[in-house]
């Protein structure tokens, strides 16, 4: 360690079921410190990392969330956001050896489960120990550091969800955040209520997740890839699949408020021949985002009376290029609830595991 801080390079990973997330801190002001051998192994990463948005055939830096002007660890620099599928881990550490990686550092700090899973890769292949932290603790204070330090606003809502022309992103004022539900989307979902920056504890979570809805939708479609799966939702009709209120009532069900239009049975269609006939690949994409995320929706709106929360925060990649989503979960929370909660937003969606991560070294 110089002055108390770890060597560089900094890095934040978060190894998850589908993705692995990357934070690299890009030093502006680089000492001289250091053998010239380790300095040059840490000048060829920087340029690595910095001079491309993609790496291999899988991995890809999300320049548009790049943070500039971060001062951590004593130093000013740039934080830079990469992902790449966790099925591609072994390319990745054997890219990590090729780069020199152990000449620089002894450990990496690491979070999700796959920092348990390829704990033995690590050691093996590029003689890295991981330093283990709890992806929830990571989670927590990932979203407190980037609301904070984020100079574009990173916290947002959608004004007129149901509304094609009239609906819009509005930035929301997060300063003073306490209490709110976090509802992390990754492969599976988790649900947190947090009270404090170090006070929470998660209180639900489901298995029909962000996995669930790709995993599915490639068997029912064929897609081979998550934009492609979304990219197909978008030109569906998911009424084509579902049952809804109406084909049962013949209109709304007035007694218990229940609109026509209401889903009663997702995918309730699909039993006859003649509906299956007429329901396109996109149509069976759209039904399904559209189930998995209504009853995201519905677990996050009970987590949030119980707890007593207005504020819910979703987050993880499934809401990636997902504003199909967004705009449901946000029209669900607001119409479910009597206008009562609110559905937030946060522009660095599935990164805050591998900030708080990064932070974790620091300590
Ligand atoms: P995890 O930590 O479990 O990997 P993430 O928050 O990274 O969770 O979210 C993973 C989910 O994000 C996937 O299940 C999928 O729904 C969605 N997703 C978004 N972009 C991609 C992508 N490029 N590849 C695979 N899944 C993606």
């Amino acid at each position: 360690c110089h002055n108390g801080t770890p060597p560089m390079p900094w890095f934040g990973m978060d190894i998850g079921g589908t993705l692995t997330k990357l934070v690299y801190f890009e030093p502006k002001d680089v000492s001289d410190q250091g053998d010239t051998e380790q300095l040059e192994t840490l000048r060829t990463i920087r340029k690595y990392l910095t001079g491309n948005v993609a790496y291999g055939q899988t991995g890809i830096r999300d320049v548009h969330l790049e943070m500039p002007d971060q001062h951590i660890g004593g130093k000013r620099g740039s934080l830079h956001f990469i992902r790449f599928p966790t099925n591609d881990m072994m390319r990745f550490i054997e890219l990590a050896r090729s780069k020199n990686f152990s000449k620089l550092a002894k450990a990496i700090c690491a979070t999700g489960g796959g920092a348990f899973k390829f704990e033995s890769d690590f050691k093996e292949h590029v003689q890295l120990k991981l330093h283990k932290f709890d992806e929830l603790d990571c989670l927590i204070k990932g979203i407190n550091y980037i609301d904070r330090n984020n100079d574009k606003s990173e916290c947002y809502y959608w004004k007129n969800p149901d509304n094609c022309e009239k609906c819009e992103k509005v930035t929301f004022d997060f300063r003073d955040p306490y209490p709110y539900l976090v509802v992390n989307i990754g492969s599976g979902v988790s649900i947190l209520a947090v009270r404090s920056p170090d006070d929470y504890k998660r209180v639900s979570g489901t298995s029909l997740g962000g996995g669930t809805f790709l995993g599915l939708c490639c068997l029912l479609t064929g897609c081979e890839t998550f934009e492609e799966a979304i990219q197909m939702a978008s030109q569906g009709d998911s009424t084509k699949v579902d049952r809804l209120v109406k084909d049962i009532y013949g209109g709304d069900y007035t007694k218990f408020c229940l609109s026509g239009d209401a889903v009663a049975s997702s995918f309730g269609h699909m039993n006859l021949k003649e509906r299956r006939d007429i329901a396109s690949r996109h149509d069976l994409a759209k039904a399904t985002l559209v189930t998995i995320t209504n009853n995201i929706g519905s677990i996050a709106r009970m987590c949030a009376v119980t707890e007593k929360m207005e504020r819910v925060v979703f987050v993880g990649n499934f809401l990636r290029v997902n504003t199909i989503s967004m705009k449901l979960l946000a029209y669900a929370m607001e119409y479910w609830s009597g206008g009562s909660l609110k559905a937030l937003f946060l522009e660095h969606e599935g990164y805050f595991g591998a900030m708080g991560c990064l932070l974790e070294l620091m300590n």
